[in-house]
């Protein structure tokens, strides 16, 4: 599974951060990164709570 961000909908609330700190973090510009691209099993539902947490819908997953 890949996860991935949607620069031009995110609008870096920072939720998913703190949902899922081991994957996504708000760089030194305050911008979101995807720290893990590709999230471990005992990631993965922090990581989908993340994404279906976006009030943008600013995240996605797909299959590798
Ligand atoms: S929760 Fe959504 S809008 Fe907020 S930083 Fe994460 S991806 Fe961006």
């Amino acid at each position: 599974m890949k996860v991935s961000v949607n620069r031009e909908a995110c609008r870096d609330t920072a939720l998913c951060t703190g949902l899922a700190p081991e994957v996504f973090e708000l760089n030194e510009q305050g911008r979101l990164v995807v720290l893990v691209e590709t999230p471990s099993p005992d990631q993965l539902d922090d990581v989908l709570q993340a994404v279906h947490s976006c009030p943008l819908q600013a995240l996605s997953v797909t299959d590798d």
